[in-house]
């Protein structure tokens, strides 16, 4: 994080202003706003100076800055157009432990201020951390046509009857969800009329008939790991949950559009090392919708697809927990279409199987007659331990070892990398791919040479 944000209570604080040219004006200006005390150390005042002055809101110290003028301010901001002074000042004030802006020099500034859309008593402020103030502008323009004009007046009412929600509604849960639902319900529309008498009143017939939510489980397929693959429902569920269980695979991109206050909680497993068995894992589902919370299972690809999503959603159904299933985009879609090969295509794959090369019975064995089939594509998850063995049955059973394979490993992802050959060298290929990898049997994967378009291997 190149900056903690902030919002800084200026009321009745003091702020020493060096300078008094335009820049220092629309500085002043939002001081004053914020109810600033502004003392200004300048040669002359300008207008605008000059006018705050006889109003008295500034008060004005000469065109002589002295280093003990910082002792008793609460920040200070240097303005000038000089830019040696500017560095005298900005020093003067980190000797003292005080905040000092330098205006347009990012390499003087202890805080910088950001672009903000000003809804009082909702901001929002906006920062590209002093490298692009014009990109930051960019995005207030964009969130500014995003947020109605009485959002501030909603958050006004709320910040009125808070104390008397706090005292009715136990849980911050219960109450984040009383909250919401209000916001979304008419509220929001009586609000928007300036009718707010009737909104106030919506508000206490809400809270009189208030009854606790039931909690609830979205299983929730993440894709693959370009972020970009959620679908909205999926964004929309980790967005609201209050909880999250999220598996190994799903990446960290994905992690960090969790709301903020959501608890997180891992529930990985790649073969091998089971962090959490699978038992514990569907008793926390239960357990925590049946304490009314909104409970996200995220789950890397597709929740039905190798994933034991529909081992937990019998596991939901049996307790009586309310359940959703948010697909997802699978390994098998994702990773392929980012490594340029189609699953199907008229010349040379009729059908794709995606297929395991994992069961819960070790005695149980595929069906290496089907899979050896020609014009097909396979799509093997969770294959590469098991690469040899694949290759050997195949050829075995009829596939020629020279049948165009690949192994796509991270697919979707920046570090995305992929291997091609042929059957008779998966073995060798899969040893040597990062994981998560797919293997791909079939035609489908000469078409590489002509599709690639993503660019692979840009991991920071
Ligand atoms: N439910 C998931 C699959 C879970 S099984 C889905 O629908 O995609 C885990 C296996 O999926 C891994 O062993 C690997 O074979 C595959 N996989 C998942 N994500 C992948 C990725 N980004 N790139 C390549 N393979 C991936």
């Amino acid at each position: 994080m190149s900056h903690y944000p902030i919002f800084a209570d200026l009321h009745g604080r003091t702020v020493l202003l060096v300078g008094a040219g335009k820049v220092a004006e629309r500085k002043a200006e939002s001081l004053l706003k914020a109810g600033a005390v502004v003392r200004v150390v300048a040669q002359k005042l300008n207008p605008a100076f000059q006018a705050w002055q006889s109003e008295g809101r500034i008060i004005w110290l000469g065109g002589v800055f002295h280093d003990f003028y910082l002792d008793d301010v609460f920040l200070a901001v240097a303005a000038t157009d000089d830019h040696g002074f500017n560095q005298r000042i900005f020093h003067a004030a980190e000797t003292r432990g005080k905040f000092c802006n330098t205006v347009d020099t990012a390499g003087l500034c202890s805080y910088i201020v950001p672009a903000i859309i000003d809804r009082s008593p909702i901001q929002i402020a906006i920062s590209s951390g002093g490298t692009s103030p014009v990109l930051a502008r960019k995005w207030r323009q964009i969130i500014e046509t995003l947020l109605p004009l009485h959002t501030g007046k909603m958050a006004a009412i709320a910040g009125k009857w808070r104390s008397r929600v706090k005292e009715k509604i136990d849980g911050m849960e219960h109450r984040r969800r009383f909250w919401e639902h209000l916001f979304d319900s008419c509220f929001n529309t009586l609000t928007a009329q300036g009718n707010l008498d009737a909104a106030e009143a919506e508000l206490s017939a809400q809270l009189d008939g208030y009854r606790p939510a039931k909690g609830e489980v979205v299983l929730v397929g993440a894709g693959p790991g370009d972020a970009g693959l959620l679908t909205i429902h999926a964004l929309q569920a980790i967005q609201a949950a209050d909880i999250v269980l999220y598996d190994a695979l799903v990446s960290d991109e994905i992690l960090g559009m969790v709301r903020k206050d959501a608890e997180k909680i891992s529930a990985g497993k790649r073969a091998g090392c089971h962090h959490v068995q699978q038992e514990e894992t569907n008793q926390l589902l239960v357990t925590y919708a049946l304490q009314g919370l909104r409970v996200v299972r995220l789950k890397g690809g597709d929740p039905f697809v190798f994933g034991r999503g529909g081992e937990e959603a019998q596991v939901l159904h049996e307790a009586g927990v309310p359940y959703r299933i948010v697909p997802g985009v699978t390994a098998a879609l994702g990773a392929t279409a980012y490594a340029g090969i189609p699953l199907t295509h008229r010349d040379c794959a009729q059908s794709a199987l995606f297929v395991t090369s994992h069961s819960k019975h070790d005695g149980d064995q595929p069906d290496w007659r089907t899979l050896a089939l020609s014009r097909q594509t396979l799509a093997i998850y969770m294959g590469t331990l098991r690469a040899s063995v694949i290759a050997e049955k195949l050829i075995e059973y009829g596939r020629s070892e020279n049948t165009p394979v690949a192994v796509i490993s991270n697919g979707t992802l920046p570090n995305q990398s992929v291997q091609t050959g042929h059957l008779k060298d998966l073995p060798q290929m899969a040893e040597n791919a990062p994981r998560p990898a797919l293997m791909i049997i079939g035609e489908v994967v000469t078409l590489r040479d002509e599709l690639k378009w993503f660019q692979e291997g840009n991991a920071a």
